[in-house]
């Protein structure tokens, strides 16, 4: 196995993993048994990505900041990455919309469709939570409270709290900066090592990653919802899929026009991560590897990549904003049609773009956030339930795509930035076992 690339070993253990999972399901036992003996291996696999995040956002990002040597510098790809950020949300959301609006999947399911998906899952407890999650009370400005931690400790602690981590991380990045380059050695010193130590360890994990996806995957086919509903939603989930397609289109177009890289070679080096976030459903947990693609396969600089990846792993979902505003609306077609007003589509721009950046980068994370959306249109508070049962049946899937699409956006936007600002090098790949045999 060891000549192959690790994106086709990827691919395999997936393919098997889907295989593996339908042949499970022929089974009264299958399930069950996926669950027990498989899926474990998968979670450890999450669980070792996850592990290895918070320490490799803080280390990253003080090497990254501290490198930088002046402040200027940093408020100069700060300001860059935001503003593209929210640039490339508004596309996806404005896609979205317009595919959307054009196909009109919401006008084909009928009465019962709708009323047999109710008795499913709106009662369903994953629905339920969903909507209370939303429904905390939460001011407008609340988004930069959460940001702000009160306790650093408890925010590394946390892996839901990253972008308390990253605020942290900055923060004591740049006091690094002002305090001068000999006091702030050993600290940098410190960091710097940590950073290497952590992309070792990224190394390691990802040598399990083709037999992590089967696991994964293997999971996913056995606890999908019914394969009839499937195919009712199929023209509400083809619009979402298509607008996904189209991100990746917009992506490679950019990379090459701006970076004059090709875009083949841009999806080929990037692929081990999308893969991950197929099989994970998480940016989060593909953050590790997308920064170890980013840097050393695509040769961002790590200034640029330190700041830009984990910032947009939490904040820019490209994917998950096409995703809610194709939702949103297919739900009011059938629900709420005289909710459908040019004024609500706007609103849906501004709160879907608002929503992915609270979006937190985890499974399912998305689909809570669209209750907001919903909300804010005015759309009425009893249909929710029946609006989430809607769509539930194959959130799973379109999750595992948007946050494909998520992850993409982010490692074409680091590219950007790194081009803008004479940071975009050559790769310089570090294997697993670089230094193996000095050490055996
Ligand atoms: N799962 C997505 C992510 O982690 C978020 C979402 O759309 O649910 O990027």
């Amino acid at each position: 196995m060891k000549k192959l690339a690790l994106h086709w070993k990827i691919l395999i253990g997936m393919v098997l993993g889907i295989l593996f999972g339908f042949w499970m399901t022929a089974y009264s036992w299958g399930p069950e048994f996926v669950k027990d003996w498989i899926s474990p291996f998968g979670t450890i696999f999450v669980r070792l990505l996850k592990l290895i995040a918070i320490p490799l956002i803080l280390a990253s990002l003080i090497k990254g900041i501290s490198d930088l040597k002046d402040i200027s510098k940093f408020s100069n790809i700060g300001l860059r990455t935001i503003g593209i950020y929210i640039v490339t949300t508004i596309i996806a959301i404005t896609i979205g919309l317009i595919l959307v609006n054009i196909i009109q999947p919401g006008d084909g399911i009928s009465e019962e469709t709708v009323a047999r998906l109710s008795n499913t899952y709106a009662e369903d407890s994953g629905v339920q939570s969903k909507i209370t999650e939303a429904g905390k009370d939460r001011g407008p400005l609340q988004f930069l409270v959460d940001m702000v931690p009160d306790n650093a400790l408890k925010a590394m602690g946390t892996n839901s709290l990253m972008l308390q981590v990253i605020f942290f991380a900055i923060f004591l990045g740049i006091s690094m900066l002002l305090i001068g380059e000999k006091p702030a050695k050993p600290l940098k010193d410190f960091f710097d090592s940590l950073n290497d130590v952590v992309l070792k360890m990224v190394d390691l994990i990802m040598l399990s990653a083709p037999f992590a996806v089967f696991a994964l995957l293997a999971q996913v086919v056995v606890t999908a919802g019914d394969p009839e509903i499937l195919k009712r939603l199929l023209s509400y989930s083809g619009v979402v899929l298509f607008g996904l397609i189209l991100m990746i289109g917009f992506y490679v177009t950019i990379v090459s026009v701006f970076t004059k890289r090709n875009p083949f070679w841009f999806l080929n080096k990037i692929s081990p991560a999308q893969l991950l976030a197929f099989s994970t459903s998480s940016s989060a947990a593909t953050l590790p590897v997308t920064m170890e693609r980013v840097e050393e396969h695509i040769g961002v600089d790590k200034e640029v990549s330190s700041f830009v990846l984990p910032v947009g792993a939490t904040i820019n979902m490209d994917g998950t904003s096409l995703y809610q505003a194709v939702a949103s609306v297919f739900i009011m077609q059938v629900l709420w049609p005289e909710g459908l007003t040019m004024g609500n589509q706007l609103t849906i721009v501004l709160t879907a773009l608002l929503a992915s950046i609270g979006s937190a980068a985890v499974p399912g994370a998305g689909m809570v956030m669209l209750v907001i959306v919903l909300e804010a249109v005015g759309f009425p508070p009893d249909k929710l339930p029946i609006a989430l049962a809607l769509i539930f049946a194959v959130d799973r899937p379109l999750d595992m795509c948007r946050t494909v699409i998520n992850v993409t956006g982010d490692a074409t936007v680091s590219m950007l930035v790194a081009k803008s600002v004479g940071k975009l090098g050559e790769p310089n790949v570090k294997e697993w076992d670089d230094h193996y045999d000095e050490v055996k």
